[in-house]
């Protein structure tokens, strides 16, 4: 890992404006003049670097974005997308088809576990969903057929760590290729540097950072890449789910505090789960020596970002979780909402809103419990302040005793 560091990629690119512009010029245009009918021949056959055809396809915006994200996880290239389901949903479909079988980890977003579980099907992909962090499993559940091992480095909503490492050894011997969604982790975690083939990310979440937008990336090699953009037979290319450029730019320039904002997220999130768990919650944060693989992620990360401003606390019931999100809520403590990655904190009970797709049955069986709220720890300027005031609201609804704040 020596040598690595994303954000001193992303610093390291220097691009100037049309007129000398501290910031790019935004390509306001979704179609591109040729001076000859051969260089515009040469280009629909993609094999004119440095042309642009038409802004579905590439446009230089896209690309300035597409090289920084490359940079930051140490892959060839990258190719951003209108949301990060248009970077997943793409990248799979160009790996797998009828007859194709994925090995995915049973805890990833709602969003990703719905299409792997209704909508490939009809495709004729089958997905086997297994507990990802027991590796044996895994590698039992490959079959002849399986092309893709799927994870997410840290998942939603469970905080469980992917052994990227170990996966990718798996992969390389069965001749899979790893795809992992580092959406909860951006420059703690570098997959591709640990194994991984693809990165995708949710832009959505830190890397914007502003609730703005949505926004995705596959980042990969270049011929990966090239496969998706291709004009006769890539999904991306085909099914069209294109970042505007307009929106590009702007992602572009909140990419820029990327480093700074994941350290307050990450210092605060640690500070609240180490608080908290001392209260006696049931807390799970990857930087807390009881999280079942605190071992393996502390040797995974970049240890200056952190181990991330994800965190659970388990409340006991759904109603005690919505009673104490709304009054948080009303605390301006942060607010009732899915997502994650903004200024603010963000808090939801994931097994009726961004989880919600997968089965009851199922969200049982992986640990998915009813008084579990998620938070996306904010970039707040005095988490002391928050935690006595985080923790004033559970004394107020019965769930902590007013002892454990006389213990702070
Ligand atoms: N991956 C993860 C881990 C997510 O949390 C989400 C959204 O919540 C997505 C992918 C999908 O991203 P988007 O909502 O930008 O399509």
């Amino acid at each position: 890992m020596k040598n690595f560091n994303p954000a001193d990629n992303i610093q390291d690119l220097q691009y100037f404006g049309e007129f000398g512009g501290v910031n790019p010029s935004i390509s306001d245009s979704s179609t591109y003049t040729f001076l000859s009918a051969k260089t515009m021949f040469d280009t629909f056959e993609g094999n004119m670097e440095g042309c642009y055809l038409y802004s579905r396809h590439s446009s230089p915006s896209n690309l300035y974005l597409d090289k920084a994200l490359a940079a930051m996880e140490g892959t060839e290239s990258a190719n951003v997308s209108a949301s990060g389901m248009g970077a997943i949903t793409p990248t799979l479909l160009q790996l797998c088809g009828t007859g194709d079988h994925i090995v995915s980890s049973r805890t990833i977003y709602g969003g990703t576990y719905a299409f792997l579980k209704n909508f490939t099907p009809r495709l004729g992909i089958k997905t086997t969903f297994v507990d990802i962090t027991k590796l044996d499993v895994v590698e039992a559940a490959i079959t002849p057929e399986t092309k893709v091992l799927y994870c997410e480095t840290v998942s939603n909503p469970l905080l469980e760590v992917a052994d990227i490492e170990g996966l990718s050894k798996i992969a390389k011997k069965h001749n899979l290729t790893l795809v992992v969604d580092n959406t909860f982790s951006p420059l703690s975690v570098s997959p591709a540097r640990l194994g991984a083939d693809i990165v995708i990310h949710s832009l959505t979440k830190y890397i914007n950072g502003s609730s703005d937008t949505v926004g995705g990336v596959t980042c990969a090699s270049q011929e990966f890449i090239d496969s998706l953009k291709n004009v006769n037979s890539g999904a991306s290319m085909l099914l069209g789910p294109t970042m505007d450029s307009l929106r590009s730019a702007s992602v572009m320039k909140n990419l820029r505090t990327l480093h700074i904002r994941m350290k307050q997220h990450s210092n605060n999130a640690m500070y609240l789960a180490e608080r908290f768990e001392k209260d006696g919650l049931k807390t799970v944060y990857p930087g807390l020596e009881s999280h079942p693989s605190h071992e393996i992620y502390k040797t995974m990360i970049n240890p200056e970002y952190g181990f991330g401003g994800m965190m659970t606390l388990d409340v006991g019931t759904l109603a005690k979780a919505n009673e104490l999100m709304e009054l948080m809520q009303a605390k301006n403590l942060g607010y009732l909402a899915v997502s994650l990655g903004f200024y603010k904190t963000l808090f939801s009970a994931p097994g009726t809103s961004t989880s919600s797709e997968i089965p009851m049955e199922e969200q049982i069986e992986m640990g998915l419990t009813d008084g579990l709220i998620r938070f996306s720890i904010g970039l707040d300027n005095d988490i002391k302040r928050t935690y006595q005031m985080m923790k004033a609201c559970m004394i107020e609804l019965n769930i902590l005793t007013s002892e454990s704040v006389l213990m702070v």
